[in-house]
């Protein structure tokens, strides 16, 4: 049996340490946080009883049925569809752009092939492959429904201009041409009964599991185990020695209330008069509890300094020739795997994460058993 250190105590290292330890393995987690579950943690306020997601709003979601029904053995979720509000010049819309928001915001009463006509014609108009954010958007929506709902949103989110961002950042969201407003289109959806925090301790609950929280992992520890498996950001891993690979971080600046403060958990600002991008009202994400007393945060992104909590990978063309050298340098680690949203360096959401924790673990069983290493 292996004797295995795993760096992170989020998705991906609670899955891995579930599944190798499950495997029989000598697990050992480390996380430099008081608390397990990484960005994903959530803890009920002592003050409201409101279960808070202390690093912003995670609602989970997935057309994925091996992941589906993985987390389920951990934990129950409730069904939960996410309509996601947006205000932009000064009225209230729905998200993602729907059949509803189009014909609002564009004073029409199309039908669903009216729609796709209307924007058939939109797309023609545009060139070839968008190669940005902004390109993407107009050819998908034209400038109005771009300059109202994204172009705004996205600098304030991102800090620059849409067409110096990835077309793939728009493509996480869909454009309906019905009423449907899930704000996601995967099969499943819904939030952990319990919390994510529970979820992630049930991962971790073995025998041959341990957590050692409030501890950094040194490099220099890793010959001392068979294998790393590290979810820690990747070019900390190295001392940030080439260079530091930027990333936008959150500030959510709370505030309390009596009774029901904005009507729904979640509500974009579009608009660069107001400062922050977003306001979630986290009980609205648990609607089966009842809270006479509501608290609010409302959502800030800057760039990440270094001792700020890293959130998303800014991936320009030079963080990723800065994240080819660390790659390289992965590579010729020994024994170590670099896994999820930090140790990748990607956009992922928590279902991939899990998908690819999955992957891994089967991954290094077959590399042990056939003795070819990971
Ligand atoms: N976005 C936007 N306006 C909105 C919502 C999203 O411009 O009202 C853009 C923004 O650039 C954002 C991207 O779409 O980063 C992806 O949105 P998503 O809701 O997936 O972001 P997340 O919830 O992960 O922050």
């Amino acid at each position: 049996m292996a004797h295995i250190a795993i760096v992170g105590a989020g998705f991906s290292g609670a899955v891995l340490a579930q599944e190798l330890g499950r495997a029989g393995h000598q697990v050992e987690v480390f996380d430099t946080r008081a608390h397990v579950a990484g960005n994903c943690h959530t803890a009920r306020d002592d003050k409201t009883g409101v279960m808070l997601h202390t690093y912003g709003p995670h609602i989970f979601h997935t057309s994925n049925q091996r992941v589906w029904d993985y987390i389920q053995q951990f934990g129950t979720f409730v069904p939960f569809i996410n309509r996601v509000k947006a205000i932009t010049g000064g009225r209230v819309y729905s998200l993602p752009l729907n059949l509803l928001t189009i014909n609002q915001f564009l004073g029409r009463t199309f039908s669903p092939a009216q729609a796709k006509a209307f924007f058939d014609e939109i797309a023609q108009q545009g060139g070839a492959e968008p190669a940005n954010f902004e390109e993407q958007a107009l050819s998908l929506m034209g400038r109005d429904l771009y300059e109202a709902f994204f172009k705004n949103y996205t600098i304030k989110q991102w800090g620059m201009s849409p067409t110096q961002l990835p077309a793939s950042i728009l493509k996480r969201l869909p454009m309906r041409f019905n009423y449907d407003d899930n704000y996601y289109a995967s099969q499943y959806q819904g939030i952990p009964r319990d919390g994510y925090t529970a979820i992630v301790e049930n991962l971790l609950d073995l025998p041959n599991v341990t957590l050692q929280l409030g501890t950094r992992f040194e490099r220099s520890l890793a010959s001392g185990y068979d294998h790393v498996f590290c979810s820690g950001p990747i070019d900390a891993w190295f001392g940030c020695d080439e260079g530091r690979l930027g990333y936008r971080t959150l500030d959510f600046v709370r505030e309390d209330h009596t009774g029901d403060y904005q009507g729904n958990a979640v509500i974009n600002y579009c608009d660069l008069s107001v400062p922050w991008t977003r306001i979630s009202e986290h009980k609205h994400f648990a609607p089966w509890e009842q809270h006479a007393d509501t608290v609010i945060f409302k959502e800030y992104s800057r760039l990440c300094e270094e001792n700020d909590t890293p959130y998303y990978p800014i991936r320009l063309v030079a963080e990723k020739a800065l994240l080819a050298q660390y790659v390289q340098r992965a590579q010729l680690e020994r024994n170590v795997t670099f896994v999820g949203r930090l140790g990748t360096y990607r956009y992922i959401d928590m279902h991939v994460t899990i998908a690819e924790a999955l992957d891994v673990a089967e991954q290094y069983q077959q590399s042990l058993a056939s003795g070819k290493p990971l």
